[in-house]
């Protein structure tokens, strides 16, 4: 047969057929085939040769059916390239009719192939025929003429006798499964499962394992773990007297297939036959290299393996099965590190709603920081203080969040805002913290001022209702659905330093406290990348000395404000050093502009004006002078540097001065001072010189020598373009590529997430380029930024420290073009781990 035409195929152990031609499922199958696995005969068709049934070829059935022998009953599947594309439903038991069922009465009794008939009369109706399935609704199949009523039913709706011969039935079989799959629905499904638009379907016919009869004899499915935790577990159930996954149904008297407490089980009614399949999993696993579910039927206490597929798996589990799979010496260890997709990691890292629970959706925005959570919901910083002071969870609802809402989300359990985008303020410090972070939810409206949210269905959520957001998918929740904890257990572990066995490109954290900082060395991060300062100044006393800062008469009233902040700063640092025991620290001085620290509504201007013992007129027009009309392109970064530098000197000095109570005699400390929205070398000159200064001071006064590293932030489309004039003052570039991409689109980070969404969905942008990183512009930046600094200075160190750090496509980017290492969020720091591992392999 298999000379005569490639198409249709009896698997044998070296019959040619591959997933691409015949689909997975005919793979798998001859696979069990090789292993000697006891497999019912199986033909199986190929992609062309359905594709053909479905445009009305007429199959050669001699041809099919050769392999068989005259008296089988046959069941055809469907074998879709991979399984996961799904394909039309199984039809069994093709080959009943009037004969055969006084013959299977003879054998195997006469109720038992009178329910095999039944069910294959009522399944080709509904299938082949297309028949409406209500025709068999007051038919009684336990009547002693129910074989009649049941075909009598089929020839008054059909006008025509139901086909009693196998040909007839098959190629009707054949025919409709392959235009099943044609269809604009099933199309669409696969589709929405990643399948290609002319993704085919190949099938296979089996010869029935019945399943029914006399003996022992049923089905069932087996697998060797759980899927949910991919521990080791016999998992699956057995049901006496069926066929199919009628044992999986809700309701049927199934039972265990191990020994259980809870109930009767296969290996107690059929200790050997539980033995032999034990065996047979036990081998597919062994040789298919992957946990699989097998199919299985008992015939008359025998066991048949009809078919195995890929277990079904959490993140969790497809970690605990790539790293047992290795550990057993089935795969090798890159190979479990590639089995992983890094973003499934995320479902680990955090704890998640349960995937069968129900969700009551109430409202939808930006996923902007996976995981999820639930809490009361309040609408200041301050309410989410006191109610985190209460031991009560709470998710801090703002319209968007600015640095006076740090302390809030610090407390809250999850933070929603209506506006915003991936870099919005409250996505980068909710990614920060690990915290749950939903943002741009324009679907809901947010009347904060009357303390309400109402969702898209009008249902109104009050302050201290209680809501769940899910920063993984960007939906939100009303109530509090089942949640799974997160899993940071030894075979994640494992599995991390397997990756970081090959990866080639350095992972360090975006960390701006010493929590940061515990968070991204839990997580074995490099390094910090990225230690934004200005985050420590939004402590509650650091405020405070840095409003009297802004408020100062001059540079030295200045300088004396700051000598407040000084030792605090100093502290920070000294934390951060000891934390890091030696690894790199890169500290970037103050970037914000200082109206950022400043209160916005008239309360807060009065509480400052008495803090500062000044009249309300004087605060409210000092604080007036310092509005800008784009304080993101205004005074900020470096230009506050130049103009205002007292600030960087404190920091500085506070630098220095830690680095020398930090390091001991044998392990010195080398901190890095990165200077912000540099776009001209001029800059880098002047602040260089003042901080060479500043360190030569320290030294004079402790009479004790140190280094440091200073670089510059490539975050204006100008630095990138003049590297090679910049890059001879310093020691690394580190690209920020949140700016960058703001400034290269000439797109507000803050508010690009009122339009992301159609301009994504019209196709103007492919992606969110502060998700992922825009290579063709953005990356252009990047890659003339290396090349040009490079250039200037071989020994330039490069990275990357925006949001893109964490995303694997960009790390591949960054990889590419030679960058030393990335930096991201401590959370996403085992992500980009294991992306840029996959990408070494
Ligand atoms: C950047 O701009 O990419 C960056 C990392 O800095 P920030 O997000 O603090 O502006
Ligand atoms: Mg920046």
């Amino acid at each position: 047969m298999q000379q005569s035409d490639p198409h249709i195929t009896l698997i044998t152990p070296d019959a040619p057929m591959s997933a691409a031609t015949h689909g997975g499922r005919a793979k798998c199958l001859q696979r069990l085939v090789r292993l000697d696995l006891p497999v019912p005969k199986t033909v199986a068709l190929s992609f062309d040769a359905v594709h053909g049934l479905a445009a009305g070829d007429v199959p050669d059935m001699t041809s099919v059916l050769a392999a068989f022998s005259e008296s089988q009953l046959l069941c055809v599947r469907p074998s879709s390239e991979d399984p996961d594309w799904g394909g039309p439903g199984a039809i069994l038991n093709i080959g009943m009719n009037d004969m055969r069922l006084s013959e299977l009465s003879d054998s195997i009794g006469a109720e038992a192939a009178t329910k095999l008939y039944l069910k294959f009369i009522q399944s080709y109706s509904i299938h082949v025929a297309r028949l409406d399935p209500d025709i068999f609704d007051d038919l009684d199949s336990g009547a002693p003429d129910a074989v009649s009523d049941f075909l009598a039913a089929y020839e008054d709706e059909a006008e025509e006798a139901f086909p009693q011969d196998l040909d007839t039935q098959l190629a009707g079989v054949l025919r409709s499964m392959a235009r099943a799959w044609e269809g604009t629905t099933a199309r669409l499904l696969r589709q929405a499962k990643g399948a290609p638009a002319d993704a085919g379907l190949g099938l296979v016919i089996q010869a029935m394992a019945l399943g029914v009869g006399r003996g022992e004899s049923g089905s069932g499915v087996l697998q060797l773990v759980n899927s949910d935790t991919g521990l080791r577990q016999f998992t699956g159930r057995y049901l006496s007297q069926s066929q199919g996954r009628d044992a999986l149904q809700t309701g049927a008297a199934a039972l265990f297939l191990q020994k259980d407490d809870r109930g009767p089980s296969l290996e107690e009614k059929a200790p050997a036959a539980f033995a032999q399949l034990t065996e047979h999993a036990a081998l597919m696993r062994r040789k298919l290299r992957e946990e699989m579910q097998c199919e299985f039927t008992l015939e008359n206490g025998e066991i048949c393996i009809l078919d195995g597929v890929r277990v079904q798996r959490s993140a969790r589990a497809a970690v605990r099965i790539a790293v047992s799979l290795a550990e057993d010496k089935i795969i090798p260890r890159e190979e479990a590190v590639m089995r992983i997709e890094p973003r499934a990691l995320n479902e680990l890292l955090h704890r998640q709603v349960d995937p069968e629970a129900e969700r009551d959706v109430v409202g939808t925005g930006i996923g902007a920081s996976p995981g999820a959570a639930t809490g009361k919901i309040v609408f200041t910083a301050a309410e989410a203080q006191a109610s985190a002071a209460r031991g009560e969870a709470c998710v801090l609802v703002r319209r968007e969040t600015n640095p006076e809402d740090i302390r809030g989300m610090h407390a809250a359990s999850a933070a929603l805002t209506e506006r915003g985008g991936m870099t919005s303020h409250a996505a980068v410090i909710g990614r920060g913290l690990g915290l749950p972070c939903v943002v741009g939810a324009t679907s809901m409206r947010f009347q904060t001022r009357k303390k309400r949210i109402v969702a898209a269905d009008g249902r109104i959520f009050k302050e201290g209702d209680v809501i769940t957001v899910d920063g993984t998918n960007g939906q939100i929740l009303g109530g509090e659905p089942r949640m799974l904890e997160a899993a940071l257990d030894d075979s994640f572990q494992t599995l991390m330093d397997w990756a970081d066995e090959s990866r080639d490109i350095g992972v360090r954290a975006n960390a701006d406290t010493p929590a940061d900082a515990r968070t991204a060395l839990a997580f074995q991060a490099e390094g910090i990348g990225l230690c934004r300062t200005e985050h420590m100044f939004f402590e509650a006393d650091q405020l405070i000395a840095m409003r009297e800062v802004i408020f100062a008469n001059g540079p030295e009233d200045r300088s004396v404000a700051l000598q407040a902040l000084l030792p605090m700063q100093r502290d920070m640092f000294v934390e951060l050093f000891e934390l890091m025991a030696g690894r790199p620290l890169c500290i970037r001085l103050f970037d914000p502009p200082l109206h950022e620290f400043l209160p916005t509504d008239r309360s807060g201007l009065r509480d400052l004006a008495e803090a500062l013992n000044l009249p309300l007129s004087d605060v409210t027009r000092r604080v007036e002078a310092l509005v800008e009309y784009n304080p993101m392109l205004g005074m900020r970064g470096v230009r506050l540097g130049i103009t205002v530098p007292e600030i960087l000197d404190m920091q500085a000095r506070a630098i220095f001065e830690a680095t020398l109570d930090s390091c001991g005699e044998n392990d010195p400390v080398v901190p890095e001072i990165m200077i912000p929205l540099v776009s001209a070398k001029r800059e880098v000159e002047l602040v260089k010189t003042r901080i060479d200064a500043i360190a030569a001071a320290v030294k004079t006064e402790r009479g004790r020598e140190f280094e440091y590293r200073l670089g510059v932030m490539v975050e204006t489309p100008r630095a990138a373009l003049r590297a090679e004039d910049i890059a001879p003052h310093c020691e690394f570039f580190s690209f920020g590529t949140n700016d960058l991409t703001q400034m290269t689109y000439g797109l507000s980070r803050d508010d690009a997430g009122r339009f992301m969404s159609p301009y994504v969905q019209q196709g103007v942008f492919p992606e969110d380029p502060f998700h992922t990183l825009d290579q063709e512009g953005v990356g252009e930046l990047l890659r003339l930024g290396a090349e040009r600094g490079r250039r200037a200075q071989p020994n330039l160190t490069l990275s990357v420290c925006g949001e893109h750090g964490g995303s694997p496509e960009s790390i591949a980017f960054c990889r590419e073009i030679g960058l030393d290492y990335v930096s991201c969020s401590p959370f996403r720091v085992p992500v980009a781990r294991l992306a840029a591992a996959q990408l070494a392999i």
